[in-house]
């Protein structure tokens, strides 16, 4: 089957064929794969040649975003039948830490795991891909169409599952009880800053948004940019962040004193390091985007340490995510697309066939905001 990834010892993505899989385990789900989406991993593994093809093998196929449709089961599967839409998740736990044998991969403790079309194990840039049913998350059929946003949504529902889970230690962020992070009205009374406007920064402000939170959101890009408006179709404020110093950039929040939620989504290291200099008391900054290249930056190490301690501040990375945020994000799309006119649909700027690959890898304009591989279209 036509498949596009890496090659050991050429740069660059390729295609090359690999052999149809097929099902071994009873558990196992046979799976055609419709729609894969590429993200700034996949950009990232090609333009800084982070090669991580298993031992044994000679190509690693890429893509760990996707939709599919079940092709065949094997005979212990209960809960997904041939014809069925499906996602499946990206990682596949060590077999030996608690979290990885509690399905929480996304916490593993040895660093030991694989994960589809990024570490060792094949992805999604091909037509079929078989695997155990507990990572084969069903798709109501209403959201295929929809369905390859499951994988980046359930990055941003991971995030801010954290903030809710670690800012519950706050009982009182303002006077209503109702309001705290536990609550489901957790988002009212609550500012946050989210850097960066590509894919994750988008659904991040989305599900702040969803959630009542006034949301301001940088990039570095013209506010008429297509990011920009997208920004500002979901209710959020938007940030031109170029030229901008940390200090000016969260100065450009109106309510820049009582900003106490950033999630960072940009990769962007010195800026996202300065910036909790400039974190409110008793807040939180969660960190999801990878830098890709080195970044040396000089900051004031006591300034940062004092201001974290004297101010009760947390400063927390959030990697991957498990099947239960997947679970999370289909229930969100629906509610995403619909509330904010159809977001989604037009965060695809770009699609391309399988065969197309090198386009669909090639550096894209400021119009680009998601591409989507359609290997079999719906
Ligand atoms: C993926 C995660 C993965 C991470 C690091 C991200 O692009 O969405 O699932 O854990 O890359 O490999
Ligand atoms: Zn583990």
């Amino acid at each position: 089957m036509q498949t596009v990834g890496i090659v050991r010892g050429k740069d660059g993505a390729h295609s090359f064929k690999l052999p149809q899989p097929e099902i071994i385990n009873p558990d196992d789900v046979l799976v055609r794969i419709k729609q894969a989406g590429l993200d700034g991993t996949d950009y990232g593994i090609i333009r800084n040649k982070k090669y991580d093809i298993a031992e044994d093998r000679n190509e690693l196929a890429m893509g760990h975003e996707m939709a599919g449709v079940v092709e065949a089961v094997g005979a212990d599967v209960k809960g997904i039948a041939p014809g069925e839409p499906v996602t499946m998740t990206v990682r596949r736990g060590c077999g030996i830490c608690e979290p990885c044998l509690h399905n929480q991969s996304d916490m593993c403790m040895t660093g030991l795991y694989t994960e589809r079309g990024i570490h060792k194990l094949d992805g999604y840039l091909t037509q079929f891909v078989v695997d155990r049913e507990q990572y084969v998350v069903k798709v109501p059929a209403e959201l295929a169409q929809l369905a390859v946003f499951t994988e980046p949504l359930s990055i941003a529902e991971k995030a801010i599952e954290q903030i809710k889970i670690i800012q519950s230690r706050l009982p009182w962020t303002c006077p209503h009880p109702q309001h705290t992070f536990d609550s489901n009205d957790w988002g009212s009374c609550k500012n946050a800053l989210v850097l960066g406007a590509g894919p994750l920064g988008l659904l991040s402000t989305a599900l702040l948004r969803l959630d009542g939170v006034h949301t301001w959101t940088a990039d570095i890009l013209p506010p008429d940019s297509a990011k920009a408006l997208l920004v500002k179709r979901m209710g959020a404020n938007y940030i031109d962040s170029r030229n901008k110093t940390a200090k000016e950039l969260i100065e450009s929040c109106s309510l820049a004193g009582d900003i106490s939620i950033i999630i960072e989504a940009s990769g962007a290291a010195a800026t996202a390091l300065e910036l909790i200099n400039y974190l409110a008391r008793s807040s939180i900054y969660v960190m999801t985007g990878i830098p890709g290249e080195d970044a040396l930056a000089q900051v004031d190490a006591s300034q940062i340490v004092r201001k974290i301690v004297r101010e009760n501040q947390v400063v927390v990375g959030s990697v991957n995510s498990n099947r239960t945020h997947f679970e999370m994000a289909l229930r969100d799309i629906a509610r995403i697309n619909a509330s904010f006119s159809g977001m989604l649909t037009d965060m695809i700027t770009h699609r391309y066939k399988l065969g197309d690959f090198e386009q669909a890898f090639a550096p894209k304009d400021a119009k680009h905001i998601k591409t989507v591989i359609e290997v079999d279209p719906w």
